[in-house]
This record gives C-alpha cells, sequence and structure tokens, in this order.
C-alpha cells in the first residue's frame, strides 16, 4: 500500500497551473489544515505495509515545521512503514528552509523532489514562478546540507519565449550537480488558467508541435549521454533511483489518498476527497471522513488503465493471454510499423512510439 498526501497551498498560483492548490492561505489555516490531515491519517488507518509515502501538492515545503513534524507522527502512530520505505516531498525552490528540511529528514524524508522548472530568470517570470534561478541552485545546495542525496528536479519545456539553448543549460546544470532523477514536461495549456486564456486571446506564443518535439529529442539525449535513463514518458533516472511511488501509480498498485481533492485506489475502487476546504475541515473536526466520490471501476475499465498506465513505463504492460488476442488486430498494424513490441506478454512503446502516444492509444482502446 502506498500513502499520498496533499497539500494544497502555494504562495502564488503559476499561471499555467490547474491543480488543486490556494493561494496566499494564512498560518492559522496551514495549521488547522495539517490538524485535519492527521485525523484523516487516523480514520483511513489500515494494516498494510506501506512501501512509499509522497507528500505532493501544492506546495509541501510551505508546510510550518511544526505541522510537517506532525503529519509524520500520524503516519507513524497510524501506519507501519516498511523498512525500505521511499518518502518523497515535494519542494518549491521559493519557500525551502534550512529548518524545514533538517525537519523533513529527521521525520524520515528520504527523497526530495524540486520544482525547478528553468534556469532562466526571465522564463521562471513568465510562467509566473516565485522563485529565481539562483534561489534553484541554492535549494538544491541546502538540500544537500540537510543530508539528502536522493534528489529530483522538474524542468518543463515549450514554454512561451524558451529556446532549444535554453533548455539544454537546464538539463547541462541538471547532469553538472549529477542529480539522480529528473522529469522532464512539457507546458499543457488548461482552460482554466491564466495561460488558456491568454491563448483564447490569442496573446500566448508557444513552439509549434515540430519545435516542441526536438526540443525534447535534444533535452532527452543530453540526459541519455549523461546516464539518466527515461524510465517512463517523462521521467528520467540513473539505475536503480526510479521513483518507486509514481511507478506503483503506473502499475495501478492501491494507494490511499489524503488531503484536499486527494484520490485514492483499492484495486477496485477509485475514491476522490472534496475540493472544498471549508467542507474538508469541517468533517474532519467532527471526526468524520471529507465527502468526496467514490466509483467502481465499470466493466473494462480496468484493462483499459492496464493500457494508459501501463504503456507509459519503457518496460511496458505484462498482458493476460485473452487480452492480447483481443487486442491483436488493433495491436498488429502498430506492431509492423514499429510503434511498439510485444516480447513474450509483455507490450512496449518504442521509441518511434513514444512522442505519439496518445493517438496510439486512441487506436488501441
Ligand atoms: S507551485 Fe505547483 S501547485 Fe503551486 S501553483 Fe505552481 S504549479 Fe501549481
Amino acid at each position: 500500500m502506498m500513502l499520498y498526501l496533499h497539500i494544497p497551498f502555494c504562495v502564488q498560483k503559476c499561471l499555467y497551473c490547474d491543480f488543486c492548490s490556494l493561494p496566499g492561505q494564512g498560518a492559522e489555516t496551514l495549521a488547522a489544515y495539517a490538524a485535519a490531515l492527521c485525523r484523516e491519517l487516523e480514520l483511513r488507518s489500515c494494516r498494510e505495509e506501506i512501501t512509499s509515502v509522497f507528500l505532493g501538492g501544492g506546495t509541501p515545503s510551505l508546510l510550518p515545521e511544526e505541522a510537517l513534524a506532525s503529519i509524520f507522527e500520524a503516519i507513524g502512530r497510524n501506519y507501519s512503514l516498511s523498512a525500505d520505505c521511499e518518502i518523497s516531498l515535494e519542494a518549491n525552490p521559493g519557500t525551502l528552509r534550512r529548518e524545514f528540511l533538517r525537519t523533513a529528514r529527521a521525520a524520515g524524508v528520504n527523497r526530495l523532489s524540486i520544482g525547478v522548472q528553468a534556469l532562466q530568470d526571465r522564463l521562471l517570470r513568465s510562467i509566473g514562478r516565485i522563485h529565481s534561478a539562483a534561489q534553484a541552485k541554492q535549494a538544491l545546495d541546502l538540500a544537500r546540507e540537510a543530508g539528502f542525496e536522493n534528489l529530483s528536479v522538474d524542468l518543463m519545456y515549450a514554454l512561451p519565449g524558451q529556446s532549444e539553448a535554453d533548455l539544454l543549460e537546464s538539463v547541462d546544470f541538471v547532469l553538472a550537480e549529477g542529480l539522480p532523477h529528473v522529469s522532464l514536461y512539457a507546458l499543457t495549456v488548461e482552460p482554466r488558467t491564466p495561460f488558456g486564456r491568454l491563448q483564447r486571446e490569442g496573446k500566448l506564443s508557444l513552439p509549434d508541435e515540430e519545435t516542441e518535439l526536438a526540443m525534447q529529442g535534444a533535452a532527452m539525449a543530453r540526459l541519455a549521454e549523461g546516464g539518466l535513463r527515461r524510465y517512463e514518458v517523462s521521467n528520467f533516472a540513473r539505475p536503480g533511483l526510479e521513483c518507486r511511488h509514481n511507478l506503483g501509480y503506473w502499475q495501478r498498485a492501491p494507494y490511499l489518498g489524503l488531503g484536499l481533492a486527494a484520490h485514492g485506489f483499492d484495486g477496485q475502487t477509485r475514491y476522490a476527497n472534496t475540493t472544498d476546504l471549508s467542507l474538508y475541515l469541517t468533517a474532519l473536526s467532527r471526526g468524520e471522513l471529507p465527502p468526496g466520490e467514490r466509483q467502481a471501476l465499470a466493466p473494462g475499465e480496468a484493462e483499459e488503465e492496464e493500457l494508459l498506465l501501463g504503456l507509459r513505463m519503457v518496460r511496458g504492460v505484462e498482458l493476460a493471454p485473452a487480452r492480447l488476442a483481443a487486442l491483436a488486430p488493433r495491436l498488429d498494424p502498430l506492431l509492423r510499423a514499429g510503434f511498439l513490441t510485444l516480447q513474450g506478454r509483455r507490450l512496449a512503446l518504442t521509441e518511434k512510439g513514444f512522442p505519439v502516444m496518445n493517438a496510439l492509444l486512441v487506436r488501441l482502446l
């Protein structure tokens, strides 16, 4: 079993962000939220061993140290963690503090994922990030000083005004720092964001698809030269340092999601907590689980998810013989065209298939 805890607070909203995160909340709200999360940890406690914990957001590094410590105490009281449990925390370079990192380390966090995005101040400003490139570099120094070695950074490409040289400069920095893990994401413009509005008004100038693919290819080649192997469509790692928690999602492992708007999955049913902060806090202050939705997978949905999630991984997905037989008419032309490979019962995308993954999935499902 895995645990995901959502910390839905940010200093300000990035211009592209449509995650559930609330900007500008005060210390009182953060403390009340941490207390509610501790209560939810208690209410959802289970006997199964926890193999990974992930604090994501939002901005978990915005939490006061006492709040972070109390959350880990609640995890310790209510769950049994495996000896080699991976415990990740997402951090924004604009909020990282020495004391916070010390508290996180002491609480057992052993993997830090830092939202660097780019190393050019003009690009960081243009997407609404709260930090500078210098702060991103300093965040890595602070993390190492606190004893973190298993570090990951997020980088973005296809940003307005970003050149391939800008992207490679960021990738080279990551490689020069010897980081073991990188997540590389293309900017996606979501309709309900400031970037979505600017795009509708024709005021957002983005690289075309061909340029975007060229940027991705150049960055991937550079990462491979530096020893970071792609293991998922957007993730690269030194062998053995892949994110186990995220691998669990792609392999459809069960997990408990806690916090505002968090999702969970028990193998058959998916649930989602409310996205309304006051409903969330009120329910937990009464000792009740937060309201939300619960949905059993419809017939065929598990098989669909197996492909959608499994093919994201370079290792692909092992399919049952009956499933392979049912897929054969749609699969064969894609295998012949070199978009997919099939070894035994393991189906995987090829290098040619990854850039057109979404189109291939439409043809397969
Ligand atoms: S820091 Fe992350 S979660 Fe917060 S607004 Fe920016 S992209 Fe969204």
